[in-house]
């Protein structure tokens, strides 16, 4: 597999000075454009690649409701965000279906307008278990498009990825209703672990095309510090491509805008289209636009960070939004993260924060 180490590339030597209506760029010049925000870190699943149940089990403590952030200091803090420069928010968690009334909070951001005047991408990426119930809902509170994660069409290795008694057919029936309030089209995610649910990237390939939604294939990373990863279960991007090639000839299709994580490819007798995400194998640091806001209101700027920046306490704090501004720009001026660059490194950090409680 090959590793990117580009440590120098790009980077200033200090933090580039903000200057209000400019875009906000990092030290390696990235713009702030996009806001993951973790509602939750609750779930109805414990996927052993995310939330392990040795780890995540009946013990567990998750946060308190008092120290979640409020729809409305999420709000606050994506309206801010907006405002230097992000165009798109995506809404994860945990599973943010189990956040109570999201609708509403989806209800505020759809308000959100960029300083031209544009609404903002505003999706959501979801195991898909209530989303049959909800979309309608959500699609009326004003999200834009849907995400939903599935790693199998088979009902034992679903049931035994997911550890859960959920089956596929909820799962596709959220896709099928997510598509016909018009969510279209769906994203699927699919996580693969090399001999855990490779023999499922074909089916899964055949069972998508056609349907207009577009199956993506992402490598399994090294999120946290529970879920044991392990190199030699992670299949690359170009091994997924082979097989899903030898059985449907693929073509690559271009980006689309600097920063689009996903590699797209279509089938050549258009079928539709599907995207790899190859986090592990060929790293994307020097595009990536990503903030994330944890749901107790730390902003983490890498998804391997060890630390985040506490927002929460200024929102609570009575200030107003030039002091939200001024941190938030400092913040990310002084950016510098690009871990999966240096993975496998001596550099690489060892703590590092767990998937379901930042979001994908
Ligand atoms: N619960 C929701 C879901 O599963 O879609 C949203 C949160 S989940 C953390 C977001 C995405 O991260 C999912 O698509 C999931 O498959 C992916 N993910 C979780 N752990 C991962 C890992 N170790 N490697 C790669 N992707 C992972
Ligand atoms: Fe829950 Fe999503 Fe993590 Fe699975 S990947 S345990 S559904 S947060
Ligand atoms: Fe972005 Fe961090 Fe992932 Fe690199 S490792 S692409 S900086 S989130």
């Amino acid at each position: 597999m090959s590793q990117v180490i580009s440590l120098t590339d790009r980077r200033d030597a200090t933090p580039p000075v903000f200057v209000p209506g400019q875009p906000l760029l990092d030290m390696r010049r990235r713009p702030l454009h996009d806001l993951r925000i973790s509602v939750t870190d609750r779930c109805n699943f414990r996927c052993t690649y995310c939330m392990p149940r040795e780890v995540f089990g009946g013990s567990y403590k998750f946060m308190p409701h008092a120290d979640l952030l409020s729809f409305e200091e999420i709000a606050r803090i994506a309206r801010v965000s907006v405002g230097l420069g992000v165009q798109k928010i995506r809404l994860t968690g945990g599973e943010p279906l189990l956040r109570k009334n999201i609708e509403a909070l989806i209800e505020m951001l759809a308000q959100l307008r960029t300083p031209d005047g544009a609404s903002v991408d505003l999706t959501l990426t979801t195991n898909g278990t209530l989303l049959a119930k909800k979309a309608q809902s959500l699609k009326d509170a004003g999200l834009t498009r849907v995400t939903v994660s599935l790693d199998a069409l088979d009902e034992r290795l679903f049931e035994r990825m997911s550890d859960s008694k959920v089956n596929v057919k909820t799962v596709l029936r959220g896709i099928d209703e997510a598509a016909r309030v018009g969510f279209r089209p769906v994203k699927v995610n699919m996580v693969v672990k090399k001999g855990v649910n490779d023999d499922q990237l074909v089916p899964m390939a055949r069972h998508f095309r056609h349907s207009g939604h577009v199956l993506r294939f992402i490598e399994f990373m090294d999120v946290g510090t529970t879920n044991g990863w392990n190199l030699e279960e992670v299949l690359t991007g170009a091994e997924i491509l082979k097989k899903i090639g030898a059985e449907f000839p693929l073509e690559p299709v271009p980006a689309q805008y600097r920063g689009e994580v996903a590699g797209r490819w279509r089938y050549v007798d258009q079928a539709g289209e599907i995207g790899v995400i190859t986090s592990v194998s060929q790293p994307f640091c020097g595009d990536c636009t990503r903030a994330r806001l944890s749901p107790e209101g730390q902003l983490f700027l890498c998804l391997f960070a060890s630390a985040g920046h506490d927002l929460r306490a200024i929102v609570r704090s009575g200030a107003g939004d030039d002091v939200l501004v001024a941190r938030l720009a400092s913040i990310w001026g002084a950016r510098d993260d690009h871990y999966s660059e240096l993975r496998g490194h001596a550099t690489t950090q060892q703590k590092k924060i767990e998937m379901s409680y930042i979001g994908g």
